[in-house]
């Protein structure tokens, strides 16, 4: 029999699952982060990046509050961050984790690719998902006029009238963004105040092509079936119930993010909205030797700078948990 026969193929033993001082799920701000100071401490961490590498930044354009840069574009400063981790002698792999197994020593993941590998430390920064208004019209449309990412998007509805729903700063800054394209843009907002930033809100209210309808939701994406696409938005008063209706191309869904907890959802203690529970002023988890760092774990601040700065932190209470565990080892 040839080395390539099937039935050899098939009974050999599955290869070894490499084995990582650190593994870190993510490459966001806080996975980037935590592999430079991973690596710095000279354990040599794999990172997987996921469905998305660089994270949320990469669906944006200027970002103004970085520190060091008045102005840098999101996915530039993403790809600056990457080869940071990678300068430092991080290990940056493109799959992404299907299955984490935390209930045993070492711990186990398996990624899309069948790549296995065992850790004694994992740093979670899986981040945040659009979240959607859960509408049947909105998944029928998304795709076809309906679209959570101005970025990616917005080139198509040049001279167009779009529907931006949200009052946060995302919902905001998509509004602006899209006027670079639409000949109309309309803030939908539930309530009779935005909690974006006050900067943000005065370049709003002053752009001539942004109209804003307060306290009002989205209640149905009109449409039509062939082609598929956008024609309006049904809209309900929050404060009366009555409807109206108002003519659109595109609309675009910014109302928030939902942590990325799925992996981890049975094994660790997660608060409210699915975020993962960390021990107060610190990244370490319900099960030791499992660090959580951005917006995973933060409902509150969700910022780029914020996330690094528990990337830092993840890195650093995992190299704590280690030295602890080659110390009772020895
Ligand atoms: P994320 O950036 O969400 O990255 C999560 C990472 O986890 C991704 O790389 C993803 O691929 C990976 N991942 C998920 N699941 C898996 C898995 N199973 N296996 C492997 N990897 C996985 N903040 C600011 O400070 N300034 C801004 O100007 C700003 N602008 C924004 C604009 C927009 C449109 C949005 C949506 C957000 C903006 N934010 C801004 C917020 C900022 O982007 C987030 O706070 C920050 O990106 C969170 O970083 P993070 O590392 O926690 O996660
Ligand atoms: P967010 O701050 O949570 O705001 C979500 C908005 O959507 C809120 O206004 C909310 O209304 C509305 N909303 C939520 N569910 C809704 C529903 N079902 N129907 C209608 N409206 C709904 O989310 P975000 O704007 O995506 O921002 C997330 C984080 O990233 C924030 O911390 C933000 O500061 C940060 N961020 C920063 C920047 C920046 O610094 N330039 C840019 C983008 C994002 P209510 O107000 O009524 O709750």
């Amino acid at each position: 029999m040839s080395a390539q026969d099937p039935a050899i193929a098939q009974d050999a033993p599955a290869p070894a699952p490499d084995h990582l001082r650190v593994l870190i799920v993510g490459s966001g701000p806080a996975g980037y982060t935590a592999a430079v100071y991973a690596a710095r401490a000279m354990l040599k961490p794999r990172l997987v990046q996921g469905m998305q590498p660089g994270g949320q930044l990469t669906i944006t354009t200027e970002v103004e509050n970085w520190p060091g840069d008045a102005s840098v574009q999101g996915p530039d400063l993403m790809v600056r961050m990457e080869a940071h981790a990678r300068a430092m002698g991080a290990e940056i792999v493109t799959d992404t984790v299907t299955r984490l197994d935390l209930s045993a020593r070492p711990f186990l993941a398996e990624c899309d690719s069948g790549a296995r590998m065992t850790a004694d430390a994992v740093i979670l920064a899986t981040g945040a998902q659009a979240r959607w208004l859960g509408l049947p019209s909105e998944q029928m449309f998304q795709g076809f006029g309906v679209s959570a990412c101005a970025t990616c998007d917005g080139f198509f509805y040049r001279g167009k009238q779009v529907i931006v729903v949200g009052g946060g700063n995302t919902a905001v800054e998509e509004a602006l963004f899209l006027t670079n394209f639409a000949s109309k843009v309309t803030l939908v907002h539930r309530r009779a105040s935005l909690r974006a930033e006050r900067i943000m809100q005065d370049r709003l209210f002053a752009h001539p092509k942004i109209d804003v309808i307060w306290n009002a939701e989205v209640v149905e994406i009109t449409g039509d079936q062939s082609p598929l696409g956008v024609t309006g938005a049904v809209l309900r008063s929050t404060t009366d119930g009555t409807t109206s209706t108002i003519a659109a191309d595109g609309v675009f869904v910014a109302i928030g993010h939902t942590p990325a907890s799925e992996l981890v959802r049975d094994q660790l203690d997660l608060r409210e909205g699915g975020y993962v529970w960390v021990h107060p002023g610190s990244t370490r988890t319900s099960v030791p030797g499992v660090f959580a760092a951005g917006d995973l774990t933060d409902d509150v601040y969700r910022q780029a700078v914020t996330s690094a700065g528990m990337g830092c932190m993840a890195a650093l209470d995992a190299e704590h948990y280690l030295s602890a565990l080659d110390a009772a080892r020895a």
